[in-house]
């Protein structure tokens, strides 16, 4: 499991975060600094009450000046509760548990991503040591609907870089429609919860290939020679951490990028991606990027679509692309998902 902090800390230390939209991370428990006023915590819920720990756990921040300073949750954080607690009624049980284990909700004053997830270090039953969340604060107050914001993010894929939470005409428009028409952050908080699921369960999980030695917690390039543990997630789409199997490799995913770009697509690239997209397992654009955004995005359509509102469609010029009907013929990736949801799920050890 250390291969995999190690290339996720590859993944995401000092890269650029202008083109993210969300991202995930692993912590060492000294890592997460947050402090808030005394009162806040003292009544704080039991743990097995994981919607009255909301408000505990909700944490209003400024950007980080110096990474090594503590956040100081700001006063009223708690308000940001009900709009927590709205998503929280709707969705299964099992990703309701997650919260509580959770140490914090930061909402972020000011960001440019729409949320992002994290586990600290794993202990030594290999369970994370507990969990975080990261949100947009506009996400919460202004009940930003799905289309706008997936939408724009979906957009950022080709280089565009329209405002906060607009569609440009030249770009893909997505038409999303969620259960209950809640707003985007329904899809956001699913997503963030399918990282922390993912690393508390091992849904992705690699192994060393026979005849390989394999030491990532020495030389960290040894982790993209690994290759997707028997069943895994990882098993269904990847050949190794860095790249889909041969059949669901297409030409233009070398361009798909949206953190820090040495390439990236272009709007020209726009149709022809959509077409080179569509016979593949991956239900969004963003599924593509790696085997941990393929599983947090495969959930969070596994859970929309128990709901039969649930609409997801992006339009180019020549095209309609339907990731709902896309999904519901996802047959490996469906039943892999629902199983997984069945098992006795394991959360992060919940901390006092
Ligand atoms: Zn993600």
């Amino acid at each position: 499991m250390k291969a995999l902090i190690y290339l996720i800390s590859l993944l995401f230390v000092g890269t650029s975060q202008a083109y993210a939209w969300e991202a995930f991370y692993v912590l060492k428990p000294d890592e997460l600094r947050f402090s808030k006023a005394a009162t806040a915590f003292s009544q704080q819920a039991a743990p097995t009450d994981c919607r009255a720990r909301l408000k505990e756990i909700a944490c209003i921040v400024n950007p980080i000046q110096d990474p090594k300073e503590s956040r100081r949750c700001q006063p009223g954080s708690e308000t940001m509760a009900p709009a927590l607690e709205r998503i929280y009624d709707v969705i299964p049980a099992k990703l309701q548990q997650t919260f509580c284990s959770m140490q914090v909700i930061f909402i972020e004053n000011d960001t440019e991503v729409l949320g992002y997830a994290g586990v600290l270090t794993w202990d030594s039953n290999s369970q994370p040591k507990g969990s975080f969340m990261g949100l947009r604060r506009a996400l919460l107050e202004q009940n930003y609907d799905a289309t706008s914001v997936i939408g724009w993010k979906e957009q950022k894929a080709f280089g565009l870089t329209p405002p906060p939470f607009v569609h440009l005409p030249e770009g893909p428009r997505s038409s999303i429609v969620l259960p209950n028409s809640l707003s985007a952050l329904h899809y956001v908080i699913v997503h963030e919860i399918g990282h922390i699921l993912d690393f508390s369960n091992k849904a992705n999980d690699y192994v060393c290939p026979a005849g390989e030695t394999c030491d990532p917690t020495n030389n960290p390039d040894d982790f993209l020679k690994m290759v997707p543990a028997p069943n895994s997630w990882s098993a269904l789409s990847w050949q190794s951490p860095a790249k889909p199997k041969e059949s669901q490799l297409f030409p233009l995913w070398s361009k798909l990028c949206f953190y820090d770009c040495k390439e990236r697509l272009g709007i020209a690239d726009m149709e022809e991606f959509y077409h080179q997209l569509a016979p593949t397992d991956f239900v969004t654009t963003y599924a593509a990027v790696s085997p941990w955004e393929d599983f947090a995005e495969s959930l969070t359509f596994y859970v929309m679509s128990q709901h039969a509102d649930f609409e997801y469609e992006i339009q180019t010029p020549f095209a309609t692309h339907n990731l709902k009907t896309k999904w519901d013929g996802l047959f490996a990736k469906k039943f892999w998902m629902q199983d997984f949801l069945n098992r006795d799920l394991k959360y992060p050890t919940p901390l006092k």
